[in-house]
C-alpha cells in the first residue's frame, strides 16, 4: 500500500490526480453488455471498473420469501478477488453485506416494486477493479442496468462521495484520499434530489456536513446527466430506423390520406337522426356499429359523389383536394 502523501492539495488547489476539489473523475458507461441478463451496465469511473447485471422481475423462490404486495429487491455487491492489490477473500464479508443492504435501500424508494407482487428483482454488482468509491460506482451502474432491464422506476439514482483532506472538502475521493483522508461521506440521491443513502466515516463539523451534502448533490447532478446521456444514446441506437436510400423520406408523409368533405356535403342532422317523418314507420335496421344501415349507405354515397366530382383516381395525390 502507498504511504500517506505529504499534501493532498497543491498550491494551485489541484489534487494528486490533477482534479479540482469539486471535480468528479471521468466516467464511461456501456449499456447492455451481458446478453443473458435482462439489463446490464459496465461502468468505469477513474480507476474503478464495475459490472452490474439485473435479472427480473421474476418469480421468487422459495415462495415463502415472496411479498404479497410488492417485488423484493435483492442487491449483491461483490468485490472480485483480483479487484485490489491484495487478494480479496471470496464470499460475503461484513463490508459487502453492509454495502449490499444500503445499496438495496437506495433503490427501494424509486423502483416501482408494487407492480410485481411475489416477484424478485436481482441486482448483481461485481467490482472488477477497485480504487475508492466502489459502492457509489456500483449504484450508478445499477441504476442504468435497472433502466436497461425496463424496470419501472420513478427516476434514476446517482451516487458519489465527498471527503475531507488537508482540512478541505473534496468531491469524489480517489484511493489515497479515501485511505488517509479525514472523512468519507457517500451519498445517493434520486433525480428529484431526495437522498436515499448517506453513510459517513471520519469527522465533519455540522457546517462541513451541510457543505459536503451540497457538494455531493452537485456531483450527483453531474452523474445523472452522464447516465441520462448514456441511456439516450442507447435508446437512439436501438430505435434507429434505416430508411432505404432509394425511398424519399417525403414518401412516408404522402402515405397519409385524408378525405376532405365539404361541410355542406355531410348528411343533415335530421337525416342522420334515424327518425322517419312518420313516427309509426319502421325506423330501419341497425348495422353492427349500432348505426342505422341506410344512414351508413347515404354517407358512403356522399363520399363517392365527392370523389367523382373531383375526379379522384387511384394513385393521384388526394391531399390536394
Ligand atoms: P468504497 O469502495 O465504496 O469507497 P471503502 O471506503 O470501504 O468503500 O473502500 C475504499 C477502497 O478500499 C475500495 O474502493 C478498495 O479500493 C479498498 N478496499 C476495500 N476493501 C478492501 C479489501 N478487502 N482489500 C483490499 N482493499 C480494499
Amino acid at each position: 500500500m502507498n504511504d500517506k502523501p505529504e499534501k493532498f492539495i497543491d498550491e494551485n488547489g489541484l489534487r494528486l490526480d490533477g482534479r479540482q476539489i469539486n471535480e468528479i473523475r471521468p466516467m464511461t458507461i456501456k449499456i447492455g453488455v451481458l446478453s443473458r441478463a435482462d439489463g446490464s451496465c459496465y461502468l468505469e469511473w477513474g480507476n474503478n471498473k464495475v459490472l452490474v447485471a439485473v435479472y427480473g422481475p421474476r418469480e421468487l423462490h422459495p415462495r415463502r420469501l415472496q411479498k404479497s404486495d410488492s417485488a423484493l429487491i435483492r442487491y449483491r455487491y461483490n468485490m472480485a478477488a483480483f479487484s485490489v492489490e491484495e487478494r480479496v477473500r471470496p464470499g460475503p464479508s461484513r463490508r459487502s453485506i453492509e454495502i449490499s443492504k444500503v445499496s438495496r435501500e437506495a433503490f427501494e424508494p424509486v423502483v416501482m416494486t408494487q407492480l410485481y407482487p411475489g416477484a424478485v428483482i436481482d441486482v448483481f454488482a461485481e467490482v472488477l477493479q477497485a480504487d475508492a468509491g466502489t459502492r457509489t460506482a456500483a449504484i450508478n451502474a445499477a441504476s442504468i442496468a435497472l433502466a436497461d432491464a425496463g424496470i419501472p422506476m420513478k427516476g434514476l439514482v446517482a451516487a458519489c462521495a465527498v471527503g475531507k483532506v488537508d482540512d478541505k472538502l473534496v468531491l469524489d475521493l480517489n484511493k489515497p484520499e479515501d485511505n488517509y483522508g479525514q472523512a468519507d461521506l457517500p451519498i445517493a440521491m434520486t433525480q428529484d434530489g431526495d437522498i436515499t443513502l448517506v453513510q459517513m466515516d471520519g469527522d465533519l463539523s455540522q457546517e462541513e456536513f451541510k457543505q459536503a451534502v451540497e457538494m455531493c448533490k452537485e456531483g450527483c447532478r453531474q452523474i445523472l446527466e452522464i447516465q441520462k446521456e448514456a441511456l439516450k444514446n442507447k435508446f437512439a441506437d436501438d430505435t434507429a430506423v434505416n430508411i432505404p436510400d432509394d425511398i424519399d423520406e417525403v414518401t412516408y408523409v404522402e402515405a397519409i390520406v385524408e378525405f376532405d368533405i365539404e361541410e355542406d356535403e355531410y348528411p343533415e342532422e335530421d337525416d342522420i337522426s334515424g327518425e322517419s317523418e312518420d313516427e309509426d314507420e319502421d325506423t330501419g335496421s341497425l348495422d353492427e356499429e349500432g348505426e342505422p344501415e341506410d344512414i351508413e349507405e347515404e354517407f358512403i354515397d356522399i363520399v363517392e359523389e365527392a370523389a367523382d366530382e373531383e375526379e379522384i383516381t387511384e394513385g393521384s395525390d388526394i391531399r390536394e383536394q
